[in-house]
This record gives structure tokens, sequence and C-alpha cells, in this order.
């Protein structure tokens, strides 16, 4: 699997099947370190194999946030393990977890399982029972500074109603920040959703990077022109569900709406609607 090269130090495996995300890697002068792990010991191994190939071998793994598809191919990268505090307490968890068809069965009808991970996590694991884990060796709560010779990796934690514990990658020297999911909604509860608030906050703290390019870990990446102007869209949005009372019907007629999203769907429109909906129903 080839990486495509997207700075000078910054290159990504892309996203595929059984929603494996994006492997980041950035390569310095003395080591480098990879942007996640990937869905498997498959996506794992594809990945590793081509960083060896061109003599990158990442060093360090940081692992954005601690959903399934992000950590299950960690245990394979013999690297300098590095997450935020709240990943590392999952991992735990999720380590002790049985990941059998009807473990797997049981929490999703307890709705502590999304039907789409489970289907995804029994696509790519065809047999399996449960995963092992990497010992992590470096945690943090706010953020953590590596160097890697000639370039920089700024690990930092990033309030996201996706998940606890997410973080991002900024390369200060390629101006690129890697968001892990921190822009998606939180899929851990029965009806996905948005928290309004967090998400004000959140377009707020991405656009103070600045950046040239942001990596979500499930699309190509985005120019920040792009990233902008979907999270502008996605205030606009957010003012319309709270005033239309979270009627996703009444918010998808806004004419306004389908015009500042076409060409911007990183995350499918109606999906963003429905979350952003209960959002402001919750809200009220
Ligand atoms: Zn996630």
């Amino acid at each position: 699997m080839a990486l495509k090269q997207l700075g000078k130090f910054v290159s990504y495996s892309p996203f595929g099947i059984n929603d494996r995300p994006n492997i980041g890697l950035i390569k310095g002068g003395k080591c480098s370190l990879a942007v996640d792990s990937g869905n498997s010991e498959n996506q794992a191994r594809l990945f590793l194999t081509t960083a060896e190939e061109t003599g990158q071998k990442p060093d360090y793994l940081v692992l954005t946030h601690s959903h399934w598809d992000h950590v299950f191919g960690a245990y394979y990268f013999n690297a300098k393990t590095v997450c935020q505090t709240n990943t590392e307490i999952e991992m735990k968890k999720m380590a002790a977890l049985d990941y059998s068809d009807e473990a797997l069965n049981l929490r999703v009808k307890l709705g502590t399982e999304s039907v789409f991970s489970r289907n995804n996590i029994k696509n790519e694991h065809p047999t399996r029972s449960s995963f092992p884990f990497p010992q992590v060796d470096l945690t943090f709560t706010d953020s953590i500074a590596i160097h890697l010779g000639s370039v920089d990796c700024i690990i930092k934690y990033i309030e996201s109603i996706h998940h606890a514990g997410s973080c991002t990658v900024y390369v200060p020297q390629d101006n690129i920040l890697f968001l892990g999911d921190c822009l998606w909604m939180n899929m851990s509860v029965p009806n996905w959703y948005y928290s309004i608030p967090k998400l004000y906050t959140l377009s707020k703290e991405l656009k103070a990077y600045d950046a040239d390019y942001y990596i979500d870990s499930h699309c190509e990446p985005i120019p920040k022109e792009a990233l902008f102007a979907w999270l502008d869209g996605m205030c606009y949005a957010s003012e319309l569900a709270i005033r239309l009372k979270g009627d996703k019907a009444a918010i998808l007629r806004e004419v306004e709406l389908k015009r500042i999203f076409e060409n911007l769907e990183f995350i499918p429109l109606e999906m963003v609607i429905d979350a952003l909906a209960q959002g402001a129903s919750m809200e009220q």
C-alpha cells in the first residue's frame, strides 16, 4: 500500500474498507512517528511494510483516541505508544472485553456498541474473541511535544463530543494538523448526536491552527478553506437546529444549507443533520 506524500515530512496511508482509517507518518531526521495504528493486524502490517521499505519505520505511535478502528493495530507496531490519559484507561477496559459474536451482539442490544462498529469488526476480523494491546509508554493530560530531529509533533488534547481522550497532532514545519475523528458526532450511544456548545468551541480551536491541511481519519486531507467553510456551515446548521427545535425535515428544507454543504460532504449531510437535530433537542 503506497504512502501519499502531503508535505515535506508528512505522508499517510489512505483510509479504506471496514472503516479502516488513514494512518499518518511524520518522518524526521532522527526518527519517525505514526498517527493511529489502523483497525487490525492486517492494516497495521500493510502500513508497516511500506514504511520499512522506504526507511521510515515509526519509532513512536500516537493514538488519537481509543475507538477500535484506531487502536486494534497498535500491538504490532513495536513503537513507543503515546496517548491521552483517558485513551489509556479506555484501552485497558477494551483489553478485558470479549469480542465474540455473542458478546458483540449483546453490547449492541445494550446500546454500548454501535451496529456500524460491530459489523465492521466482524468483517475485518472474521474470527476473534479478544485483541492484544501494547503497553502505553507516554501519556499526557493536555499536551506533549515530540521532536523527531528536523520536525516537531505537537500532540494536544481536544475536547470533542466524538470521544473522551481525543487528541490532534500538529506538524508546524508542514503546517498540517491530524484531527483523528474529532469532527464526528458522539457515536457511542444509540442516538448519535453533536453537542452544539462543544461544536462552537471545536470550530474556534481548529481554526486557530490556521493549518494548510487538516487530516480527518476517514476522508481525503481537507484544505484549510474547505474545512473553514464546513465549520462555518456546521455553526449555521447548529443555529438552524436550535431555531427549528431539532425538526430534521425542516432543517433539511433550508436551501442555504444544501448550498453550503455542496462539495463539503466529509460526513454525509443527512447524518450530520440527524446528529445536530438530536443535539438541539437535548439542549431544550
Ligand atoms: Zn472514532
